[in-house]
């Protein structure tokens, strides 16, 4: 159970409130639900079944490991959760699950629906996900179609990386401790990190089939991704390797939009890509600062180098177009011990640069949310506490005004789930910041989504 401590976190985000009074709140809040994450009370987790279980796709993005918890928790939270309403009035955004049984924060079951309390106190009402039925699905070899892709978007084709040990691994990254762990609780169909071609040629066509009958407008988009192919994979170089299966969902329907993320890659591999049905290239950078990004991504700084990585992010806008080169930023890790920034001021200045930098050049980068995983490299090895909220929401603020000043377009939506077509990604603020301002009928869409029952969970909902 979460800890009261007598409202001093609630204090402290009513001042980000007075603080920040040009920021939507719910970025405040969000921005802190993934920053300290937050637990779920017994009656939170039964009214979870049934609901979109967490996929672990790739990272844990908890802030705890499996072995910690002690309700088994990682088979019961949903993927996301959705906040709205309450006392600040809070327009509907989605939160990546993040699970940390010392936070202020607790999802619960309160006067008969879920809500979320912050110190004890309620603030706001929260839905669940429901699953697609083909979750209920699985191959006659047993591997179940939510392993192969995650909430009707998610493909991790290569579940391990070969960036092996702290010379080459990203430091913030555990997608090779999580595959472990997971391993180790038996609850995922897993023993080979690597999927078929044939079964994610499959799962996407059924994914396709059931969003054209849930009214999903097309195109219907899927995000392939896996760890670095440093030699050989089955034979294949990287490129060989992850061209097949971007070829083979690109094939599996009509309208499908498919974005490919590997590493940074020249103009002539891009535009073979490209040829080859990727619609959209991300190369994440994940931190763009020229002294933190060798320390923070050794083997890509090493393989590829900073300036070849900018020049192919700069390059992809060339081959895919403006919009969909959304290479990914760890959000915070530019404040992580020993070497990261030590001041708020300073990591803003230097992330903001970079920014600055890409959308002048039509590159819209994204900002997943650092969730400082205790089985990655910088938390085993250095005490990590949260960066400061002001740093997120400083950061998050500019990013937007630099958007609008690029005229970029809005951003799309992240898969067939009916809240998630109209909210930005659940895993940081970034496009919540764009859509929350710039979309006029945005909280009248998002609370049109929330009362899909059939793709809802919310108990005793009420809208007016
Ligand atoms: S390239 Fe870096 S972030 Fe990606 S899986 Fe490998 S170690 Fe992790």
């Amino acid at each position: 159970m979460a800890k009261t401590t007598e409202g001093k976190r609630l204090r402290e985000i009513e001042a980000y409130f007075q603080k920040y009074p040009n920021v939507p709140r719910e970025i405040i809040v969000k921005a802190d639900l993934l920053n300290l994450g937050h637990s779920f009370s017994d009656a939170a987790l039964e009214a979870a079944s049934g609901a979109l279980v967490k996929s672990y796709r790739l990272f844990s993005y908890d802030l705890m490991t499996m072995a910690q918890m002690e309700r088994r928790e990682f088979a019961k939270v949903p993927e996301w959760f959705t906040i709205f309403q309450g006392d600040y009035g809070l327009r509907p955004v989605t939160v990546q699950t993040t699970l940390a049984t010392d936070s202020p924060y607790l999802v619960d079951v309160i006067d008969g629906r879920l809500g979320l309390r912050l110190d004890g106190h309620s603030i706001a009402s929260v839905s669940y996900p429901r699953p697609f039925a083909y979750y209920a699905r699985s191959f006659p070899d047993g591997t179940a179609y939510r392993d192969v892709i995650a909430f009707g978007a998610f493909v991790t084709i290569f579940r391990a990386c070969q960036y092996w040990g702290v010379k080459e691994e990203c430091k913030f990254c555990d997608i090779n401790e999580n595959a472990r762990q997971m391993k180790e609780t038996q609850s995922y169909t897993l023993s080979a990190p690597v999927k078929t071609v044939e079964q994610i040629a499959e799962v996407a066509r059924e994914i396709g089939r059931e969003a054209a009958s849930a009214g999903y407008p097309t195109p219907v988009r899927f995000i392939l991704t896996g760890g670095t192919i440093t030699t050989q994979l089955h034979g294949k170089a990287e490129d060989d390797f992850y061209l097949e299966y971007a070829q083979a969902v690109k094939g599996s329907g009509h309208r499908l939009h498919v974005t490919l993320q590997t590493n940074a890659k020249d103009l002539a591999t891009l535009k073979r890509y490209r040829s080859g049905g990727v619609d959209s290239h991300h190369a994440n950078m994940e931190v763009w600062d020229e002294r933190l990004f060798p320390w923070v991504c050794p083997g890509k700084a090493r393989r590829v180098g900073r300036d070849a990585w900018i020049r192919s992010m700069l390059d992809s806008v060339d081959v895919f177009g403006e919009g969909v080169v959304r290479p990914n930023f760890v959000c915070g890790v530019e404040m992580a011990r020993p070497n990261g920034f030590a001041t708020v001021e300073e990591a803003v200045r230097s992330t903001t640069e970079g920014i600055e930098f890409l959308m002048s050049h039509g590159v819209v980068p994204r900002f997943n949310h650092w969730r400082r995983e205790p089985r990655a490299y910088l938390a085993r090895e250095h005490v990590q506490p949260p960066p400061p909220l002001d740093f997120y929401i400083q950061l998050m603020r500019n990013r937007y005004e630099v958007w609008k000043k690029h005229a970029l377009p809005l951003p799309y939506s992240y898969g067939p789930h009916p809240e998630v077509r109209y909210m930005g990604a659940a895993h940081g603020t970034y496009d919540d910041y764009v859509l929350l301002t710039e979309k006029k009928d945005y909280a009248q869409q998002a609370m049109a989504a929330l009362q899909d029952e059939k793709a809802i969970i919310g108990l005793g909902l009420t809208f007016g």
